[in-house]
């Protein structure tokens, strides 16, 4: 498959590890002041339909968006990936699996 920022080749494993390696910054992290939750979003580099999740429920954590950066940004990340297959499998070179991601949820 291909990285969709760079076009770089690769397995999808490879691929997930490159994207935090070379596109860190397309995951951001922040603070859900209504609710007091942390999140993380991620936008489709493909189509308008981006990705938000809750990261921790406990908003209270002052360092867990930089303590837990790295998993955050796999998780979602993985998330992309899934929707890449479900989506843009052309767009990026890899097969299409119908499945429902695994990885749905937050992080533990
Ligand atoms: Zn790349
Ligand atoms: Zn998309």
């Amino acid at each position: 498959m291909n990285c969709p920022y760079c076009r770089r080749e690769g397995t999808r494993m490879e691929t997930h590890a490159h994207l935090w390696d070379g596109h860190p910054d397309q995951v951001r992290t922040f603070r859900d002041e209504a609710k007091g939750t942390l999140k993380f979003a991620l936008d489709c580099p493909f189509c308008d339909e981006g990705m938000e999740r809750v990261a921790n429920p406990r908003g209270r954590e002052e360092d867990f968006l930089t303590e837990f950066r790295r998993e955050i940004a796999l998780v979602a990340f993985d998330l992309l990936l899934y929707h890449f297959q479900a989506s843009h499998a052309e767009q990026v070179g890899l097969p299409p699996i119908p499945d429902e991601p695994a990885t749905e949820g937050g992080l533990p």
